[in-house]
């Protein structure tokens, strides 16, 4: 009997750890659906960035066969250079994201970083090049200083700390009677939103890609966490690649580069202040927009 419960025992324990994983990526990019099976080309070689230069080249993309989400999307971000997706809801912005994190293979074009298509370098070095702050951050049952090190295997309590301080939660973990071992999640210590984003960003800054992919939270923080949450996020994409997933107009200003996506395809491209000389879905978009943002703060 002993003999028999050991490998359920094992398989169990695989399950719980393989369930585990896909269930925080899952949360990670808000899909309800597992993604389909991604696998590596024979013989795969590892990404090697140099640089950080991302390209989306005539990318094509749907979930079923019979429509397509991505109609042929070209991209540019130079190195080090901040790229802001706008749109309306179900333009494609998260698709976006989650193809160049290869949760899914394209059905055209390509995706490369510095000149390699990531369809043919190995995942797990495609993945530990990309930093992911999320909409929603789950948190494991565990302690602070776990959820933060899950950035990166062997991440030692200094760096830990190091990217408390860095997301500016550093303050905050002090003040706790046990620190960085003080239980989170549902079983321990409930944080708020906004401290559930510092928590995502310190665990990226763990990990401290060379890329960065950021899904701007749609919950409502109030405006002032909101503000410093952009401060501190405004900091930590210096010298990193970023692509951000803009739900609000009022965080993409500064970016490099806005790109408006419609219906799967690019509308508009430009600054900000090309795009609002354009006077066309940008624009429009701002002004609505300013719109609701004074209005919510005549209520706060
Ligand atoms: P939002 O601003 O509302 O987050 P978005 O621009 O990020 O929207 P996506 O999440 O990229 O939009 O979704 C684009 C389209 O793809 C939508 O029509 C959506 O219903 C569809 N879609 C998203 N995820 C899946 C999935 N896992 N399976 C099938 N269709 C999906």
């Amino acid at each position: 009997l002993v003999q028999l419960f050991r490998p359920l025992d094992l398989l169990g324990m695989v399950y719980r750890t393989i369930r585990q994983g896909v269930i925080d990526m899952a949360a990670m990019f808000d899909l309800v659906d597992t993604p389909a099976e991604v696998v590596d080309a024979p013989g795969a070689p590892p990404l090697l960035v140099s640089q950080g230069h991302v390209r989306f080249e005539a990318v094509r993309f749907g979930y079923d066969a019979d429509r397509d989400i991505l109609k042929g999307i070209d991209l540019d971000v130079p190195p080090g250079s901040t790229l802001a997706v706008v749109g309306p809801s179900g333009a494609g912005k998260s698709t976006l994201a989650r193809l160049l994190y290869r949760f899914y293979d394209l059905t055209g074009g390509r995706i490369t970083i510095d000149g390699q298509d990531i369809a043919l370098v190995r995942q797990a070095s495609l993945r530990a090049a990309i930093g992911i702050v999320p909409q929603d951050t789950v948190l494991f049952n565990d302690t602070i200083g776990y959820n933060i090190a899950y950035g990166r295997e062997g991440a030692t309590e200094l760096e830990v700390a190091r990217a408390a301080d860095g997301a500016a939660i550093g303050g905050f973990i002090a003040s706790l009677p046990e620190g960085l071992n003080t239980r989170v999640g549902e079983r321990g210590l409930k944080l708020s939103g906004g401290e559930k984003q510092r928590v995502a960003i310190a665990r990226t800054l763990v990990k401290d890609p060379p890329i960065l992919i950021l899904d701007e939270a749609t919950s409502a923080l109030d405006s002032r966490t909101e503000a410093e949450i952009q401060e501190t996020l405004a900091r930590i994409e210096r010298g990193r690649t970023t692509i951000v997933i803009a739900h609000r107009l009022s965080t993409v200003v500064d970016a490099d580069q806005i790109v408006v996506l419609d219906a799967g395809r690019v509308a508009e491209r430009g600054t900000h202040a090309e795009l609002l000389r354009k006077a066309g879905l940008y624009a429009e978009m701002w002004a609505r927009q300013a719109q609701e943002r004074a209005a919510a703060l005549a209520a706060e």
